[in-house]
């Protein structure tokens, strides 16, 4: 619709970017917000409804003008790889780079994907076809770092501080060694999203949100219209808000609304959401949100 574009969401972390789902034309927003499309590293297809994937060839393609991108992984549903190979094999475009398939079936680890900044976990929700969820969790990080034990240790400040802090084990000047559990705290928690839409409730969706910084979440039809969201298995702007409540989730985002409703819903979409969860709101096309570690939470 014009000024609401299909469902995609970009994570950004540390200059790479992962992506979950690719609507028709993605490539176009994608470039708006300008996230270069070379540090893209993972493009996951909830399912191969049109509305969720029809926007990958794009993103394949525009990744293709430019040097040495490094491999892509996909991650899908069985079909996904199918559905790429057979378009390239058609279209015969141009790709300058390896394309890795990761497709999901009844005995796939729960992990996805991991990389050295993040693992991603997957999991069958409850849709009209096969239709996966996902949720981003970011490595934890090392503990903070205690100057008083460090001191007391007469490690001198400076460079041996930061490999101690980056977990290194150093040896001081007198040649006794010091490792780096001795000044660092507990390991810190890293961020966590979850992006699930074209659902409706199910363990999953629970498992895959369970405390999470910021979600994602199927909100396409009001309560008033909830026999249709049942019939076409996606969730109420209630349904979702409830879900993200119970399961702990600190930000809710809910996404996918129908095209049946204009800009004037959106407040009675909001009232729906809040009802049931304080912190969910009705996302836009281009909004961006920044997570904060929870421990700088103001
Ligand atoms: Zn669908
Ligand atoms: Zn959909």
């Amino acid at each position: 619709m014009p000024g609401r574009f299909l469902t995609s969401v970009a994570v950004k972390l540390q200059g790479q970017i992962y992506i979950f789902d690719a609507g028709e034309g993605s490539q176009i927003n994608l470039r708006k917000v300008k996230l270069g499309i070379k540090s893209l590293r993972v493009l996951a297809i909830s399912h191969l409804h049109g509305d969720h994937c029809l926007g990958v060839p794009g993103l394949i393609m525009m990744r293709a003008q430019v040097q040495e991108a490094g491999s892509l992984t996909i991650l899908g549903p069985p079909g996904t790889e199918r559905f790429i190979r057979q378009l390239h094999e058609s279209l015969a475009f141009f790709l300058n780079y390896p394309l890795s398939f990761v497709e999901w079936n009844e005995g796939s680890s729960e992990v996805a994907y991991e990389d050295d900044l993040v693992r991603i976990l997957w999991g069958p929700l409850k849709h009209t076809t096969l239709c996966l969820g996902y949720r981003l969790e970011e490595h934890p990080r090392p503990g903070k770092f205690k100057k008083e034990a460090a001191i007391a240790l007469g490690i001198p400040y400076g460079p041996l501080w930061g490999r101690l802090q980056r977990g290194e084990t150093v040896t001081l000047d007198q040649g006794n060694q010091i490792s780096p559990n001795l000044v660092l705290g507990p390991p810190r928690p890293g961020r966590k999203i979850c992006y699930a839409v074209d659902t409706q409730p199910n363990q999953t969706l629970y498992r895959l949100c369970q405390d999470v910084d910021l979600a994602f979440l199927d909100g396409m039809f009001l309560p008033k219209h909830h026999e249709e969201a049942r019939a076409k298995g996606h969730m109420t702007a209630d349904d979702a808000a409830r879900v993200a409540a119970r399961s702990g989730v600190r930000h809710a985002v809910l996404v996918h609304i129908s095209p049946r409703y204009t800009e004037d819903d959106m407040g009675e979409f909001a009232d729906a959401a809040k009802g049931r969860f304080e912190n969910a709101e009705i996302g836009a096309d281009l909004q961006q949100f920044t997570i904060p570690y929870r421990e700088e939470d103001p």
